[in-house]
């Protein structure tokens, strides 16, 4: 590991004044960013220590929504009453992540910074435009199981690991920044890049840039699910998760929410199979066609092609099962 030096600011404006100097990075949990600079694919030439800022908290909103601070721990939200009551696929979505050692460490703004586990990436013999830009993609022709099949691009086809992020992003959550300049909200779905030819830009985060919080909106009307495909029972990253949330009108679907993990480099939104839903008989055909509707387009690169009909189906099950909740 490189040397670097350390400090502990105790308020947010300090924080961002910290982080103005030269390779800084905020570090809170540690859990991905410690493992990075052992391996020296991250090396910050200063460390900023935003853990002990007042910002685990969670609070009511003024319009029945929540407002959670960046270093509330993934534990403390999953368990929170509030948040498995009104946003339960939020809950189990952190409850699918990591281990109960790394939850009860890893905070929410950590866990949407998180970065890919493409096995090339952490890999420092072996070519990435992520870590060196411009070196190429090792995963396009190597072994590529885990990667994207929807959003990837010639310079990289990783996906982001994050299961919380996926929750959040099919209950329009916001995330909350400040900066020397002040604050501003950045929506879910803008929050996270594709790879495009930049692989190495993974959030819409201005250099300076501290999160502070999230913002959920009041919780959505309908059934809250959320679904996880992954080798093992616990302690491995998505293959294809799906967040969902569905409503019913009677026999037909009266608005519905899709969001997919595993397949991108982002937390992705399936708003052409959501669109489809609108007014469609509440049925095992009409969430099929969703299921398709929501891989339109989407490209395997040999290891991965699985994901495809992977992730169609578990979109049918999943608004099936939640149907089925609603009725039941
Ligand atoms: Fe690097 Fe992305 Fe290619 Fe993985 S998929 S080797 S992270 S450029």
């Amino acid at each position: 590991m490189k040397a670097f030096t350390y400090e502990r600011p105790t308020d947010t404006a300090g924080a961002v004044t910290a982080i103005a100097k030269p390779g800084a990075k905020f570090i809170a949990g540690g859990t991905n960013l410690l493992d990075l600079m052992k391996v020296e694919v991250e090396a910050p030439a200063h460390l900023v220590d935003v853990s002990r800022l007042p910002l685990a908290q969670i609070e009511e909103m003024n319009d029945g929504g929540l407002r959670i601070g960046a270093t509330v721990t993934n534990s403390d939200l999953a368990g929170d009453a509030r948040v498995r009551e009104r946003y339960p696929l939020l809950s189990r979505a952190l409850l699918n992540g990591a281990s109960g050692q790394l939850r009860n460490q890893a905070t929410t703004a950590g866990n949407l910074l998180q970065r890919t586990r493409c096995f090339y990436f952490y890999d420092t013999s072996k070519p990435c435009n992520k870590r060196v830009p411009g070196s190429g993609c090792s995963a396009l022709q190597g072994f590529n199981r885990i990667h994207a099949v929807l959003g990837a691009s010639d310079a990289c086809i990783a996906v982001h690991p994050s299961d919380m992020a996926v929750g959040m992003a099919a209950l329009d959550a916001e995330v909350e920044v400040q900066s020397a300049s002040g604050q501003r909200r950045i929506k879910m779905a803008d929050f996270h890049r594709l790879p495009e030819s930049t692989p190495q830009k993974e959030t819409s985060l201005e250099p300076g840039e501290l999160i502070t919080g999230v913002i959920l909106p009041p919780p959505p009307a309908g059934t809250q699910i959320y679904r996880k495909v992954r080798d093992r029972a616990s302690y491995a990253f998505a293959l294809v998760s799906v967040a969902a949330v569905l409503d019913l009108d009677g026999d037909n679907v009266k608005t519905a929410r899709i969001a997919l993990g595993g397949v991108a480099h982002k937390p992705w939104r399936a708003t052409e199979a959501e669109r489809q839903l609108v007014s469609a008989p509440a049925s095992s055909e009409a969430y099929a066609a969703a299921g398709e509707a929501a891989l339109q387009g989407a490209k395997g690169y040999g290891h991965n092609d699985f994901k495809i009909q992977l992730a169609s189906r578990t979109i049918a099950r999943t608004l099936a099962d939640a149907a089925q909740q609603k009725k039941g």
